[in-house]
């Protein structure tokens, strides 16, 4: 794949619905991109990853995601390659807020085929990007591309948002190209969600705290992040006790090249799971919310990978769905492309509602928005964000561990 050449925006969409259709061979989300140079050259293709093997992998392992990682990891390896505004990234699905974030905070340009409606950045098919806080919808408009779809069914569209680039020749999709995209989504979209409702009540759950050490889950944890487990607060309220982990995380962060980013991981009994910095250093979309949901999968795939049925059920017991815990970020949201990416990964975490019990879900200890504005800002996310999870962040109410962090 890496010699060929593109030089039409159908050639290059049918490249990312190919990858689509793997996907859904994989039973994940049918979507699929490809990356491709300021010449049309395919850099890389690939796809969604979110389940493997009939498990959740990783919830943030969308297909432009990745392929963002991995421009950075082959920077980082010392690979020659163009910026990313010479770069188009063109996907089967339009992106979702995740995504969107990630692609603006790096600075790549998107050719976008089928819409989503329900999550996708251009949700109500303007093409001006309501959802995006002001700051960012001009440049969205100059590098997101809709291309034109030639025909008469419900496929067809007239092209919206900026130019693809100008080494592509043709720039229209053919009807069923664009038609494939939409239905190999489809196809997936209602039995990939059903999974992550698998997991069990809160009611249900058991304690970590109260396994041996020795445990696989307690090793695991420790594993992961060796202060698991040596703190914890009543549920759903952290206190200052919490302090000092995160301001360590936030030391690691800044030393790892990031602005003091740190986010903690409780579980539904107020146990620190996990307090990690952000990755920066090695790609400017490793953010510390990034790592730590993607480390507290990572570990419940691994447990539940080579698991018999009766292990896979004491994960699921200890080790709860992280809806019904608690996020607690350092640093509220802001205005950022990366903080708009961290809004749309802890969507894609949660995938479903938040549980009625746990409204307070996302907290936060420093605020970097007045509480109307960040709210406004949710308010205008798309439709599987605002209505359906309802993502809501909230500062911590402990007046402690506020001033803690300063
Ligand atoms: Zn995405």
């Amino acid at each position: 794949m890496a010699l060929k050449k593109t030089i039409d925006v159908q050639a290059a969409v049918a490249i990312a619905a190919a990858e689509a259709i793997a996907a859904k061979t994989q039973g994940t989300f049918g979507v699929g991109g490809v990356m491709l140079d300021q010449h049309g050259a395919v850099l890389m293709s690939l796809h969604n990853n979110v389940v493997r093997h009939g498990l959740i992998f990783d919830p943030t392992a969308h297909g432009e995601r990745q392929l963002i990682d991995w421009y950075f990891s082959e920077l980082d390896k010392g690979r020659d390659l163009p910026a990313p505004q010479d770069i188009t990234i063109v996907t089967s699905l339009d992106p979702c807020c995740m995504c969107s974030g990630a692609i603006l905070a790096a600075g790549f340009n998107v050719v976008a085929a089928a819409p989503d409606r329900q999550a996708g950045i251009n949700f109500d098919a303007s093409a001006t990007f309501p959802a995006l806080p002001a700051p960012l919808r001009e440049q969205a408009g100059a590098t997101f591309s809709y291309p034109a779809v030639l025909g008469s069914s419900q496929y067809a569209r007239a092209a919206t948002g900026a130019a693809p680039k100008s080494f592509f020749i043709g720039k229209t999709v053919s009807e069923p190209t664009q038609a494939l995209c939409s239905l190999v989504f489809e196809a997936t979209e209602e039995e990939v969600t059903a999974l992550f409702n698998t997991d069990l009540p809160q009611s249900q759950l058991k304690c970590p705290a109260t396994l041996a050490p020795d445990h696989a889950i307690v090793r695991a944890l420790k594993a992961a992040y060796p202060d698991a487990l040596t703190y914890r607060c009543t549920p759903q309220q952290p206190d200052a006790d919490l302090a000092p982990y995160l301001l360590r995380a936030m030391a690691e962060d800044r030393a790892l090249g990031g602005a003091g980013d740190a986010v903690a991981l409780l579980d539904s009994f107020g146990n620190l799971l996990l307090c990690l910095p952000g990755g920066r250093g090695a790609s400017g979309i490793r953010t510390a919310f990034m790592e730590t949901t993607r480390a507290y999968a990572r570990l419940r795939y691994q447990l539940m990978a080579e698991a018999t049925p009766a292990q896979r059920d004491e994960v699921r017991q200890y080790l709860g769905h992280p809806k019904d815990g608690t996020f607690v970020f350092a640093q509220g949201p802001d205005e950022s492309a990366l903080s708009f990416m961290d809004l749309g990964a802890y969507g894609s975490t949660m995938e479903g509602p938040l549980p009625l019990s746990n409204p307070a879900q996302f907290q936060y200890v420093r605020p970097r928005m007045e509480p109307d504005a960040l709210a406004a800002l949710c308010a205008g996310f798309p439709p599987l964000y605002r209505d359906v999870i309802r993502i809501r962040p909230t500062q911590v109410a402990d007046a402690g561990l506020v001033a803690a962090l300063g």
